[in-house]
Formats: C-alpha cells, sequence, structure tokens
C-alpha cells in the first residue's frame, strides 16, 4: 500500500495509533481468529466458523499493517518539521555555542518517536534543551597559581560572551541550574580569573590536546586517560584546561 494515500487521521485516530491500540487490537483479532480455525479443526465448532476465523485474522493483519505504516508516516511528518530548527546560541557563557548545538540538535531516532509520544503524555517531554540540571552536583576546581603557569592560552572567540567574575559560592548554583541536553554527573569545574570556565567539549580528542590536565587537587597525581574527558578555557585569560567528572 502506498503510505502517503492513506487517509488523514483525525486526532483520536491519531493518539490511537500513537499508543498503539489498532496493533493490540489487530493481534487480538488474529489470535481469536486462529483459536476458532482450531476450534474447527478439532471438530469443535461447525465448518462455516472457520469462514469468520479466515475474516478475524485477515482483518487483524490489515489492522497491524495499517497502523504501523500510519505511525511510521506519522514519525516521519515530526521528524520532517523539527530536523531543520537550529538550537540556538548557548544561553550560559559557560556552555560553548558550539557544544550547545552540537549537543541540542535534533536526533530523528531518539526525539521523534518521544516527540510522538509526548503529544499523548505531556509528562514524556522534559528532557529537552529547556530543561536544567543539564550538570548534576558541579565540584569546583580552582587553579592554582603553579596550574596558571603551566597552562597553555588559546584564541578566545570575539564573538562569544565570557562569564562575568562571581562570588565562589555562586559558581556552583549558577551550573547545576544550566539547561541542556547533557547529563554529566558531579563535572570537576576548572575557576579562574574568578569566573567558571567554559566548556567547550565532552569527549576530549586532537583539538583540545594541549589543554592543562587538572586532577582532584593541585598537588594529585594526574592521569591524562583518567582526568582529561572534559575540555574547557577560561574566557577571561584564554587558558585552556582538562577535568573529568569527580566520579
Ligand atoms: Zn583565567
Amino acid at each position: 500500500m502506498d503510505e502517503s494515500a492513506l487517509p488523514v487521521e483525525g486526532s483520536w485516530t491519531r493518539f490511537a495509533v500513537i499508543r498503539g491500540d489498532p496493533v493490540l487490537g489487530g493481534v487480538v483479532l488474529v489470535v481469536a481468529g486462529v483459536g476458532l480455525a482450531i476450534a474447527t479443526g478439532l471438530g469443535l465448532l461447525p465448518w462455516p466458523v472457520l469462514g469468520v476465523a479466515l475474516v478475524c485474522g485477515a482483518v487483524g493483519l490489515g489492522l497491524v499493517r495499517w497502523s504501523r505504516a500510519t505511525y511510521r508516516r506519522l514519525l516521519a511528518d515530526v521528524v520532517r518539521r523539527h530536523a531543520d530548527v537550529d538550537p540556538g546560541s548557548s544561553p550560559v557563557p559557560w556552555v560553548d555555542d558550539d557544544l550547545w548545538r552540537e549537543r541540542n540538535a535534533f536526533d530523528p531516532e531518539l526525539d521523534g518517536p518521544v516527540l510522538l509520544q509526548a503529544e499523548i503524555d505531556p509528562a514524556l517531554r522534559p528532557f529537552g534543551r529547556d530543561a536544567t540540571g543539564a550538570f548534576t552536583d558541579p565540584v569546583l576546581r580552582p587553579v592554582s597559581e603553579v596550574e596558571l603557569l603551566a597552562a597553555r592560552t588559546g584564541t578566545l572567540v570575539a564573538d562569544q560572551a565570557a562569564p562575568r567574575p562571581m562570588l565562589p559560592d555562586r559558581i556552583a548554583p549558577a551550573l547545576a541550574e544550566t539547561p541542556g541536553r547533557f547529563l554529566v554527573v558531579a563535572p570537576r569545574w576548572p575557576v579562574c580569573c574568578e569566573r567558571p570556565a567554559t566548556l567547550l567539549t565532552l569527549r576530549l580528542d586532537q583539538r583540545h590536546a594541549d589543554a592543562l590536565v587538572l586532577g582532584p587537587e593541585p598537588d594529585a597525581p594526574v592521569d591524562p586517560a583518567v582526568h582529561g574527558q572534559l575540555g574547557f578555557q577560561c574566557r577571561g585569560c584564554g587558558r585552556r584546561y582538562a577535568t573529568d567528572p569527580a566520579w
């Protein structure tokens, strides 16, 4: 069947298809048809019932196929409407714009089905780019004088905002309120120039290989493979750091 030729569904049909009701109904019909056919074959029911069994099975299979085709069409429609939506620039200066766009881009495979399910249950929606709590229990990691001298300075992107200097006890709550589709538990967050550094990446690659890896404490031993997963830059002075989730 040509899926594009399917009729436009009303809201009830749409809800039923998203919820999977026609599939369930179709399966019940098929099972009933098989049951009737077996009972007829065993001689428990008269032969004409076999016709009813065949109709049940055929209608049930048709219902399942129609429902699945309609669901795929609804999904394709949702994906088409959301695929080009630009996440915009980062709403907080301690998350880089490129990282923000990368992490908040629409994912057809993950987001399409969730958006459809949210039409019948709005509670399924919260993990959007507006939901706060992207960084759970951030752990501040002030940069020491020795580390300041050791860190390399990178180019600062001129058109991106720098976090303002903040009181130490204000930084962690501000980080914890960060919105976005991240989920980093207990990120160790460099504090340099009296402000939180800006997160550039959630997985270090060659572009961030020259960042100074900060261990748990200024004098603690550092293993770059363990402690260098998150890449930062201080937008006050341009220094680059790498840290890890604290556990
Ligand atoms: Zn700095």
